[in-house]
């Protein structure tokens, strides 16, 4: 039986954009249906951040920590335009849940961790520098770091994927909703939407990567009951329209909850998150005014001279699987039900998009071509950089 498509890929944020790329460049006739515009939803509401989160680095996660540094370097040589590596400051303070020392074996740690790259090692500021750092709050200051990571224009990047995906040969589908998907001995029939046109093609595999929609786009296949439950955690982040410096710091709040950012952004600043766990429907998800009041008072702690009011504020959704051990597949952000020809992802990180998008794509063209096992020694992803 003939099919229209190998592979459709639902959702256009960075997971699905990197997807539909090694797909396309590996040999899939792929097209991606994204409703809104590409890389618009939870995409567009991270910290732009390709790191290894060295807030979240402790010793249990130093695989993970690895992986994403590695990637940060592959992706800092293959997309240097669009991913960049800075200095970020971070202040340790008196009342702080980290002391000075812990900081800098944090810090040592996270170094080792990157590898052999070029990229300067972390520095101890000298009291003198402190003060020049951009009227950062000196009461009870008793250290300050600088270290580097790297930060993109995550829409930019979403983007050239996209860009990159087409050029090799994938129809993107924006703004083109995705309704349903029925399944057929080969594949899925699938039924698309623009405004009141309706379309239907048929495909041999799907890759749902709506993220923090995910479930709901599995219900849309009739797959719900066979999808483990999904956790949605919302961050809320301001934008102040002034810019409060051009470095980009990392600070504590008051209440010691995991280090903000505070990073210039477009012509003002950014700052985020505050997190808490989600249910319901995530177009519904919004900042209250706590999470607001929140952030601006952590900011005017730090840094008392900038007084003003954010331009804006917005939240956004992560989602990972609730166990590890539901999750079926190569990677615990994969889920993979080789039968029913579906591939989830959830949990996926913007650092992460590249090495999921291969393991996606190297599953995938296994299942395909009836050879899961065999499939994942051959080397033929390592094309899928932004070479365009
Ligand atoms: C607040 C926050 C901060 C983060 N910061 C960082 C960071 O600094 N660094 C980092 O590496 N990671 C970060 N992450 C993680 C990462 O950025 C996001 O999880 C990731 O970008 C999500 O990408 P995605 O493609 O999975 O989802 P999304 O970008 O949400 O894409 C899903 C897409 O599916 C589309 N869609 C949904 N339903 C349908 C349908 N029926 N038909 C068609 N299209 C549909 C949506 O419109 C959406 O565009 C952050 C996450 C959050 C929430």
């Amino acid at each position: 039986m003939s099919t229209d498509f190998d592979l459709c890929v639902v959702g256009g944020g960075i997971i699905g954009a990197g997807i539909a790329q090694a797909a396309a460049l590996n040999g899939l006739s792929t097209v991606i249906v994204e409703r809104k515009g590409w890389g618009s939803g939870n995409t567009q509401k991270s910290n732009k951040l390709v790191h290894g989160s060295l807030e979240h680095f402790t010793g249990s996660n130093i695989f993970q920590t690895r992986e994403d540094l590695v990637e940060r370097q592959v992706l800092l040589s293959i997309a240097p335009d669009i991913i960049k590596s800075s200095w970020f400051y971070l202040p340790v303070f008196e009342d702080d849940r980290r002391l000075p020392w812990s900081t800098e074996l944090q810090l040592m740690a996270y170094d080792i961790l990157s590898g052999k790259t070029k990229l300067p090692w972390f520095k101890k500021l000298s009291e003198d520098e402190w003060r020049g750092l951009d009227g950062l709050n000196q009461f009870k200051l008793e250290a300050v770091y600088k270290f580097i990571d790297a930060h993109t224009d995550e829409v930019v990047l979403t983007q050239e994927l996209v860009r990159s995906a087409k050029i090799h040969g994938a129809l993107a589908l924006c703004p083109v909703n995705f309704d349903e998907a029925i399944k057929i001995p080969d594949g899925y029939k699938v039924q698309v939407t623009k405004g009141s046109r309706t379309r239907t093609f048929e495909c041999r595999f799907i890759a749902n990567a709506t993220g923090a929609w995910s479930s709901l786009t599995a219900e849309r296949m009739g797959l719900f009951s066979k999808i483990p439950a999904v956790q949605c955690v919302k961050s809320t982040y301001i934008e102040f329209a002034q810019q409060l410096s051009e470095k980009r710091f990392f600070i504590e709040p008051v209440n010691n909850a995991g280090r903000l950012i505070v990073a210039p952004w477009r012509e003002g600043t950014l700052v985020g998150s505050a997190e808490k766990l989600f249910t319901g429907n995530p177009e519904h998800v919004k900042p209250t005014v706590e999470e607001v009041e929140y952030l601006v008072k952590t900011v005017r702690h730090h840094f008392p001279h900038f007084n003003h009011s954010p331009s804006q504020a917005w939240s956004g959704l992560g989602s990972k699987l609730l166990a590890k051990k539901q999750s079926k597949g190569p990677d615990r952000r994969l889920f993979l039900l080789e039968e029913a020809r579906y591939l989830g992802v959830y949990g996926g990180q913007l650092t992460s998009y590249r090495i999921l998008a291969e393991k996606a794509v190297k599953n995938i063209l296994g299942i395909l071509n009836g050879n899961v096992e065999g499939s994942l020694e051959k080397p033929f992803i390592s094309s899928s950089s932004m070479g365009i």
